[in-house]
């Protein structure tokens, strides 16, 4: 199954979306890579999924990959007496670290670490943003705020301390216990939420210990501040625009947006575009004008896939938003002027045997037309540093890992193909001629153009191109 678009697709999955039948329908419709957001749901919901989206790869015949979303450090506060109260510009607020019930004058702030970190003038978001607290004194247990922004406030609302770094680590108790579970379970992406500084990648990565690759979610100001830096740490980057979208205000997120896409792109890290793209869809069967232009945006821009959150978890129409969403990307990367907006930026390439084969392939099968770049890759480094060129020819990836293989799904243009290394030049061209045929890549006649490493099955050898022809 061809998809006929290079950019991806990545549905959320939820009470909408959880049984075979859904997940199946969803990924013909064209999800490449199921979300399993852990701030929801319990360990048993999460393994549940995680069966069906395997029964799913086997009906569709292939690779999937499974993210694993972290919850991350949400900060709360506390609870309120009737559940809920109302709040009026101008009142006095308090926020405290007692856990008594909250009431009309305080509500519980259980972290320390906030109190430690604000000071007089500093503004608290809570509830997304809706409502807005400044800080006119505080000490090591409390502060005393001023609503400038006022509203109902409900119990473990989440709050946001934007311009402020925490000294909080991006993983909790329960997300390290989430971890160990999903890479149990077996899944192929890991995601960090709130990720501030590089050190928290480094300490997540030394947890995962190779079981699956992982991604940083920027929704922190202090990530856009050391971005090159957790990108260099990441193997991915997710533009997280619903707390970014809190902690800064929503006029510059769009050319966050472009930024992070743009440096992601240089170092050759896949990177998502997330949260409320076609938002409307939650309770509707089309989305509106300005969403279709936001997923057209993010392709045009040049991102490796578009994510879907309640749309697919827990609208009403999971399947039509996903297939709204592959209409929209095919239409896009038909647009003549699509390549002129690719082609505007180059990632430089770097000396290496990889990045020299990977321009030439490219080079060469533009020249010729050729029907596929047939990449042999074990780590998926080289599929991962053609998809960084943005060729206009297809990716081919031969994977001879199928936990790559499910990890390239996530990544621009490669069609990620599962099968054994070959063991000789002469093999290795045969397999490229036979899968870009079973894959409907190239018929008779058409040219393909390979790359691999000898000696075989080295990962990072890449140091072969060959122009083959398909009989
Ligand atoms: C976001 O904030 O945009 C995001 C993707 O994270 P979450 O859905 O976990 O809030």
């Amino acid at each position: 199954m061809r998809r006929g678009r290079s950019a991806k697709i990545v549905a959320t999955l939820g009470p909408a979306s959880s049984t075979v039948e859904v997940i199946a329908a969803l990924a013909k419709a064209g999800a490449d890579v199921f979300r399993f957001n852990f701030s929801h749901g319990s360990h048993e919901d999460h393994a549940d999924r995680l069966e069906m989206v395997r029964a799913a790869e086997r009906e569709i015949g292939r690779p999937i990959g499974v993210l694993l979303d972290l919850q991350g450090p949400k900060l709360r506060v506390g609870r309120l007496a009737q559940g809920r109260i109302g709040l009026t510009r101008g009142e006095r607020f308090r926020l405290d670290l007692d856990d008594a019930v909250g009431d009309q004058r305080r509500v519980q702030l259980p972290h320390p670490e906030i109190f430690a970190a604000i000071h007089p003038g500093t503004v608290l978001l809570l509830d997304d943003g809706k409502i807005r607290l400044k800080v006119e004194s505080c000490g090591a247990d409390h502060a005393e705020t001023t609503v400038i922004a006022g509203g109902g406030l409900s119990d473990r609302k989440g709050v946001n301390v934007p311009n402020v770094v925490l000294p909080i680590a991006a993983m909790t108790e329960k997300d390290r216990k989430d971890l160990q579970f999903g890479l149990d379970l077996g899944v192929d992406w890991v995601a960090l939420s709130f990720v501030q500084r590089p050190e928290d990648m480094a300490e997540a990565r030394r947890l995962v210990a190779g079981r699956a690759a992982l991604m940083a979610k920027i929704e922190k100001p202090a990530a856009i501040d050391r971005l090159d830096e957790i990108i260099e740490l990441s193997d991915a980057i997710m533009v997280a625009r619903g707390d970014l979208g809190v902690e800064m205000p929503p006029e510059v997120v769009p050319r966050l947006q472009k930024k992070i896409i743009r440096a992601a792109r240089e170092a050759g890290k896949p990177v998502i575009v997330a949260t409320q793209m076609l938002e409307s869809m939650i309770q509707n069967p089309a989305p509106t004008r300005a969403e279709a232009s936001d997923v057209a945006t993010a392709v045009y821009d040049g991102a490796d896939a578009v994510m879907l959150s309640a749309e697919s978890a827990a609208g009403e129409y999971p399947v039509e938003a996903v297939a709204i969403m592959d209409r929209i990307i095919k239409e896009v990367e038909q647009d003549g002027l699509y390549r002129s907006y690719i082609e505007a930026f180059h990632a430089v390439a770097e000396r290496t045997s990889a990045d020299a084969i990977t321009l030439a392939a490219n080079q060469v099968a533009h020249t010729l037309q050729s029907a596929a770049i047939v990449t042999y890759t074990t780590s998926g480094a080289t599929a991962l540093r053609a998809s960084r060129e943005r060729p206009d020819r297809p990716i081919l990836g031969l994977i001879t890992r199928m936990v790559t293989a499910r990890k390239l799904a996530l990544a621009w243009g490669v069609h990620a193909v599962f099968c054994e290394d070959a063991h000789d030049l002469d093999e290795m061209v045969q397999k490229a001629r036979q899968h870009a045929r079973a894959e409907g890549f190239a018929g008779p006649g058409a040219s393909i153009v390979v790359t691999a490493g000898l000696p075989f099955g080295t990962p990072g050898a890449t140091n072969l191109l060959r122009i083959a022809w398909v009989t």
